[in-house]
């Protein structure tokens, strides 16, 4: 493992956006979150674009993050990670998983797979792997995916937002793919790997991810991680409750906003959204006064469990 970093004993948060399309009121949150949860311990942020997707990554979007958080004020430890260049470093993961008996190539595809396994889990579009390739790829198959062993255990975690939350991986998932069958790692195996590599100890991010966390949990169990605490965001949704489409809530310099006029304000409605009550004064104020202000006053305890709709700004 590399050590990218590392700070013993002292907090050390992050925020990993997916370049995948512009910056938008839901990373906005995860952002500040994870920002006023770190630098309120006194500790480090750092920040990781999540590229391993390549397919879905959108040209130049990285960029824009990067210079969207300077306006809003970010500043952040460290250089920035770039998942698209670490795939020698999850090679090593996976490899330690096969060498312990642990992952195994899969020849299914998602079709077969759909066919043969149970109704998808409730409130998911998860399959659960029915586990056929486990003791070897059936004859004429074409190796696709590694996926990892599960078993039926109950894993169960503490999230400083959301409570206590459990999950078992074999009713949930199954055998769940660590690298996908069109080359890239999955993005489970990827942020365990790098929270790892990073001396990551607190991962606040938003609530859509909850379900992921016992997935990650197990994986770095099995690679003998040592376990960051979790904190889990509400997420903004629409006026009507719906989800809202990241196009339509995007901040990014990339969504024609003028940042540098509305950036303040825009952090002020995101620190309400927290729960948290900046003072009238701080309208008008520049990004990073107010930042500090979140910083200085934050209060976990008032961050709300259910998620909905941005205040205005
Ligand atoms: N890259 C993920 C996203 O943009 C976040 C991953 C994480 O925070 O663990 O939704």
């Amino acid at each position: 493992m590399d050590s990218i970093g590392m700070t013993a004993g002292a907090a050390v948060g992050r925020f990993a956006p997916s370049p995948t399309g512009p910056l938008h009121l839901g990373s906005l949150v995860a952002a500040l979150g994870s920002y006023l949860f770190a630098r309120h311990a006194s500790g480090r942020w750092l920040l990781r674009i999540e590229d391993i997707d390549m397919p879905r990554v959108v040209p130049g979007i990285a960029d824009d993050m990067l210079a969207t958080l300077e306006i809003l004020g970010f500043q952040w430890d460290g250089e920035v990670l770039y998942q698209s260049r670490r795939t020698e470093i999850y090679n090593d993961a996976l490899q330690e998983l096969i060498d312990k008996g642990m992952a195994y190539l899969c020849g299914c595809t998602r079709s077969e797979i759909a066919k043969i396994a149970s109704a998808p889990v409730p409130g998911s579009d998860e399959i659960v792997y029915p586990g056929l390739c486990r003791d070897g790829i059936a004859p004429g198959k074409v190796e696709r995916a590694y996926r990892v062993k599960v078993y039926d255990e109950v894993i169960s975690f503490a999230d400083g937002i959301m409570g206590r939350y459990s999950q078992v991986l074999t009713a949930s998932c199954g055998d769940f793919v660590i690298r996908r069958a069109d080359g890239p790692f999955a993005y489970h195996l990827a942020v365990v790997v790098d929270d790892a590599a990073s001396g990551v100890n607190q991962v606040v991010r938003g609530s859509d991810l909850l379900t992921s966390t016992p997935r990650q949990i197990y994986l770095q169990r099995l690679l003998g991680y040592p376990l960051p605490s979790y904190a889990h965001l509400p997420l903004v949704t629409g006026p009507d409750g719906a989800k809202l489409s990241k196009r339509d809530n995007a901040v990014s310099l990339a969504a024609n906003i003028d940042l540098r006029k509305e950036g303040g304000r825009l952090l002020l409605a995101a620190l309400r959204f927290l729960g948290q009550e900046p003072p009238v004064f701080l309208v008008g104020a520049p990004p990073q006064e107010i930042l500090d202000w979140g910083v200085l006053h934050f209060n976990p305890e008032n961050i709300p469990h259910v998620s909905s709709p941005f205040p205005a700004v």
